[in-house]
């Protein structure tokens, strides 16, 4: 852990391991069920990705790589009510952000809607799927399951007793062929009728009660326009585009076991390339959420200022964050491929992104809550420049020549008119060591009317340039500062989780709750005038730096008055490690 490269993709994947879906692969290769391998990532364009789409996608592409296959992209976009052209750009950016490359294979399951529609046609043909009449909430009553629970997962498979048949299930493959294609010529209209495969409505996996095929929606697709008013389920689209692209092994998140009895049948009824679907635990990670649909929700509902915003565990708003690439990777394969769901502390996250910052962060300095420090005795006028390290982790970075002069911004939690027990910094009388700079003894403060601290005032000793305290001087603390006459103003974004819950989702299971009452309304705290060293004045947004003493920033797209925006991506204390010793 920790030492391998991780700046390529897949690097980190432990390939000597042995994680079940490997497993299953090298079953089916040595068996001759697949000759090769070959993997899809399927996003839905109704949304940004988020990171538990990154452990979906690196599965994808990483088993791919490891058995010599290809991994395709392929937009599942077979509900143009929610699907439009800005995510499928988003998508794309995202996935590539994150160093995966699909090269030309590129496809959308709008693509085969002719193709669909003949499997379709060849299903009802062998008397295996019919046009019913019955409205959506007749079809779930017949089923045996009340609307609200038509979709939901596990709670599919039932003790229910048997459902009932519809009236118009033993329709001749003829009216079936006949009214099939009425349907798709618009000849009714939306809901009044839909293609259903004719399975079993007494299975025990309700979703094998008659599934819907196909429904009646006149609604404008972002790709094929108008061209159709029916649109495929995804339980019959899903299986079939996979086969259509020869994908060998479909992987997917755990929610999706219950549908592989149905992706089998279709498979299997449409006389098609047999791909098989394999299942993964879903990516859960506290004190946040991991679904398009409710990160839509905080979109739509401004509790976010978008789906970038810093605080989203959407790939955009983690990358806004100042996340990297090599850490999302890490922290994916470190989590595991595994059956069974479970939640991972966002700290562990953390620790991935700590790890990859501490070694390629330049480190600079700066002062969040500013305080004038006057040294008293510094020649009026005169500026020193002083050598800093640009990372101790990392000879290669150099150097710079940072300003100080007679007037510093100090952190104003740095002095204390009366010190606590154990406070080491400035109080009068006491030394500090200004960091890359000389010892200081503070000599005095200065107050306004109202009783607040305008500056701190101190001498500096010539002898101690660099920190060196010649007379073996005891000084404790080193603090850091930035030249009141040459440092920038900035604004500084800090944040704290977006849910107080661990698991604010528990919350949307209880009666009238939602996942919303636990939204953390300190989430974001605004620090509009800090300052920082002169150089970062040039930071490109994206660029990511180690304040000293505080943490790791980014510069954010934005500008505020002038101000350049850093976002703070993470403190400098690992809490991960202090979790991991009390499990
Ligand atoms: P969401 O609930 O976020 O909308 P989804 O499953 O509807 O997720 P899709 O765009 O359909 O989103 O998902 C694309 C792929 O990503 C699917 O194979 C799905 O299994 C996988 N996936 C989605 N969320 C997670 C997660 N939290 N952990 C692991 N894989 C996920
Ligand atoms: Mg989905």
């Amino acid at each position: 852990m920790g030492t391998e490269d991780t700046t390529k993709p897949g690097a980190f994947f432990p390939a000597e391991n042995a994680d079940f879906i490997s497993e299953f692969i090298k079953e089916d290769l040595k068996s001759g069920r697949f000759s090769y391998v070959h993997t899809r990532f399927p996003p839905e364009p109704n949304g940004w990705l988020h990171i538990g789409h990154c452990k979906a996608f690196y599965i994808d592409f990483t088993m791919a790589e490891k058995f010599g296959g290809k991994c395709n992209l392929r937009f599942d976009d077979t509900n143009p009510e929610k699907e439009n052209v800005s995510y499928v750009d988003a998508i794309k950016r995202d996935v590539k952000w994150m160093g995966y490359d699909w090269e030309d294979r590129e496809y959308y399951a709008s693509d085969y809607y002719e193709y669909l529609y003949d499997l379709a046609v060849k299903i009802i043909r062998k008397g295996r799927a019919y046009v019913d009449d019955l409205s959506e909430d007749e079809i779930s009553e017949y089923r045996g399951t009340s609307a609200d629970r038509r979709t939901a997962g596990k709670s599919a498979v039932a003790v229910t007793p048997p459902g009932r048949n519809s009236p118009y299930r033993d329709r001749t493959v003829e009216e079936n062929l006949d009214l099939f294609a009425r349907m798709r010529a618009g000849e009714f209209a939306d809901g009044a009728k839909t293609l259903r495969a004719k399975i079993d409505m007494a299975h025990t996996n309700l979703l094998m009660r008659d599934p819907v095929m196909y429904r009646i929606r006149r609604e404008t697709h972002y790709r094929t326009g108008n061209a159709w008013c029916i649109y495929p389920m995804y339980d019959f689209q899903h299986p079939l585009s996979d086969a259509r692209e020869g994908i060998t092994h479909s992987l997917c998140s755990l929610e999706y076991e219950i549908h592989r009895p149905l992706y089998e049948w279709f498979i299997n009824e449409a006389g098609v390339f047999p791909s098989r679907q394999i299942e993964f635990a879903r990516l859960n990670l506290s004190r946040t959420v991991l679904s398009k649909r409710w990160l839509l929700q905080l979109v739509q509902g401004k509790y976010v200022s978008g789906w970038d915003d810093p605080r989203m565990p959407t790939i955009a708003g983690l990358r806004r964050r100042g996340y990297t690439p090599a850490a999302i990777r890490s922290f994916v394969s470190q989590i595991g491929i595994a059956k069974t769901d479970s939640m991972v502390d966002i700290a562990f996250l953390e620790y991935c992104l700590r790890e990859d910052l501490n070694k390629h962060s330049r480190r600079v300095m700066a002062v969040l809550r500013p305080l004038k420090l006057i040294i008293e005795n510094w020649p009026a006028g005169t500026t020193e420049e002083l050598d800093a390290v640009n990372n101790p982790e990392d000879e290669s970075a150099g150097t710079r020549k940072t300003p100080f002069s007679g007037e510093l911004w100090i952190e104003r939690e740095d002095f204390e008119e009366v010190p606590p027990p154990k406070y080491f910094r400035l109080f009068p009388g006491n030394s500090v060591r200004l960091r890359y700079g000389y010892i200081v003894t503070c000599t005095g403060f200065d107050k306004n009317d109202a009783g607040e601290i305008t500056a701190v005032r101190c001498t500096y000793d010539p002898e101690t340039k660099g920190g060196n305290a010649p007379d073996n001087r005891k000084v404790r603390s080193t603090i850091h500062w930035v030249s009141a006459f040459h440092a920038v103003p900035i604004e500084v974004r800090v944040y704290d989780y977006l849910f107080n819950a661990e698991r604010p989702m528990e919350a949307a299971s209880r009666p009238g709750g939602s996942f919303l009452d636990s939204l953390n309304p300190n989430s974001l705290e605004v620090i509009p005038s800090a300052y920082a060293e002169p150089c970062l004045a040039d930071a490109q947004a994206g660029d990511r730096f180690q304040f000293e003493r505080l943490g790791y920033f980014v510069r954010d797209p934005d500008t505020q008055e002038g101000r350049p925006v850093f976002n703070k991506t993470v403190g400098l204390r690992d809490t991960w490690a202090k979790i991991a010793k009390n499990k």
